[in-house]
């Protein structure tokens, strides 16, 4: 086992269980503008906004889109399909999301009993590709800024996961080593195979049991197994 002394953590998915805050905060935005009057039930909608969002998502990371046509247009072409073509209800929408869910505080099993044992062995820092001002509210609200070092969101560096470019500014804003270094995330590509191939160890989180082939360093589904391996 490596002498590891810097630990990389993602946020989303890998300690904020993005999945249960970002319902959360759908339903009570649903609810607010009295939606259910219009659509059938707040489910309907999510399942809808979600296909959408991924879609919308990937444009962004291939730099197709900007942030702000993101964060207005999911909600726009969500009621659009439900025949609601109201751009500033999107807009208020959309706006409310981006306040709204980052104040939910729902983590993962294990998230503060494991950071706290960490914290005391290693440096931890994240590594994120969600955006800046959402990411250090997010921390403060769940009081998980205090067990990190450096905070490296992809808009400030201007890379995103999986490119080698974060990675490298990571290590050299934390001065640490990659031989010394260990990324830990939820998401295959961009976590793990970007660390990889960078040549950081890694601890794949795979909550949902994804089937692969790809060889990483460790592959944990609940965060406290970290205790017995760090
Ligand atoms: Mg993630």
């Amino acid at each position: 086992m490596p002498k590891y002394k810097h630990i990389f953590f993602d946020l989303d998915r890998t300690l904020w269980d993005f999945e249960k805050n970002s319902v959360e905060t759908l339903k009570e935005i649903f609810f607010k503008y009295k939606l259910d009057e219009k659509i059938e039930s707040p489910e309907v909608f999510i399942n809808k906004y979600k296909e959408i969002n991924e879609k919308l998502w990937a444009k962004y990371r291939t730099g197709e889109i900007k942030k702000e046509f993101l964060r207005n247009q999911r909600f726009l072409l969500t009621l659009q399909h439900f025949g609601i073509n109201d751009s500033s209800l999107a807009e208020k929408f959309g706006t409310d999301y981006i306040e709204i869910s980052p104040t939910k505080t729902i983590l993962f099993p294990n998230t503060i009993e494991t950071l706290k044992y960490l914290s005391k062995k290693y440096t931890l820092h994240i590594i994120t590709n969600g955006f800046k001002e959402v990411q250090f509210v997010k921390l403060k609200n769940n009081k998980l800024d205090k067990y990190f070092d450096k905070v490296i969101t992809s808009e400030t560096v201007g890379y995103q996961k999986p490119n080698a470019k974060i990675f490298q500014h990571s290590l050299s804003t934390s001065n640490a080593k990659k031989e010394e270094s260990l990324m830990i995330g939820d998401d295959l590509n961009t976590d793990i195979l970007g660390a990889r191939n960078f040549g950081m160890n890694q601890v794949f989180f795979n909550t949902i049991n994804t089937k692969h082939n790809e060889k990483v360093t460790h592959e944990i589904t609940d965060l406290k197994e970290l205790t017995e391996l760090l």
